[in-house]
């Protein structure tokens, strides 16, 4: 499903990616750890097209990007692999002069050319799913953070990804708003969507979580199931990351 060989980036002098390598299969939820800086967000955004890395290939389902390849077939990649991958960041992101639903069916309607009608009815759907349904004609700005993510992760279904990267989907929540949108994700889990999840959730980590990779200076350090990384971390670095955050 994904298949990540050798990817660089730098930022000016700093490399913030050194020759990543990964794979990960259809239905597969990979949790990524490390500490601040160590390119976890950079490395979704790769996946994602937000940034383009300096070396490497990335493919995701028939997509491959190639740092090899001609501007104009590498332009294309970048477009395909944003269709095939949804995001959902920290900071929710909802378009805060549109609805709820606006929200939710302009992708579909202008990238996908989806009627209205049809459009609505998909949003509905996954509003219900979301649990949000009743809240469709409100604008961002009247709902809490855990709902404006909610909708948030109902906007990216909307484009029917393939995989769903979340980079620190909780981090910006109340502690009793944390819970909401991990049941979501959770769910979404369960119906077997594939995942990459950047989070410092390490119970939904250990109970969700097919794999663990962690990251720190830009490098893999270890992949492991959650049970056995938790419990015997093979690294130094890996190890004192996980007392600091207990
Ligand atoms: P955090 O846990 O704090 O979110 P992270 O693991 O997601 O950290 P990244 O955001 O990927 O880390 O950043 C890795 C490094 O790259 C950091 O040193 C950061 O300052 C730098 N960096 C990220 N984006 C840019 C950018 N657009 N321009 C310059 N430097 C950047
Ligand atoms: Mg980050």
């Amino acid at each position: 499903m994904i298949e990540v060989s050798k990817l660089s980036k730098s930022f000016n002098d700093l490399e913030v990616l050194k020759d990543i390598n990964f794979q990960m299969r259809s239905k597969e939820i990979v949790v990524l750890i490390g500490p601040s800086g160590s390119g976890k967000s950079t490395l979704l955004r790769c996946l994602n097209g937000l940034e383009e890395p300096d070396r490497g290939t990335i493919q995701i389902g028939d997509v491959k990007w190639d740092a090899t390849l001609q501007a104009s077939a590498k332009k294309q990649a970048i477009r395909d692999m944003r269709l095939l991958t949804g995001m959902v960041f920290q900071s929710f992101n909802l378009f805060p002069h549109m609805t709820v639903m606006e929200n939710i069916t302009m992708g579909p309607m202008l990238v996908k050319n989806q009627s209205e009608k049809q459009a609505i009815e998909l949003a509905e759907s996954l509003l219900a799913k979301v649990g949000l349904l009743e809240k469709k004609h409100e604008y961002p700005s009247r709902l809490s953070g855990g709902q404006q993510q909610r909708v948030a992760i109902a906007r990216s279904l909307a484009m029917k990804p393939q995989v769903m990267l979340f980079d620190e989907p909780t981090s910006a929540l109340d502690p009793e708003l944390t819970g909401e949108v991990l049941t979501v994700m959770k769910q979404l889990a369960e119906e077997g969507m594939t995942m990459i999840v950047v989070t410092h959730e390490m119970k939904f980590a250990r109970e969700v979580a097919n794999r663990v990779i962690f990251m720190s200076d830009g490098i893999i350090q270890e992949e492991n199931t959650p049970d056995v990384f938790f419990a015997q971390p093979q690294t130094e670095r890996a190890r004192k990351f996980l007392r600091q955050i207990d």
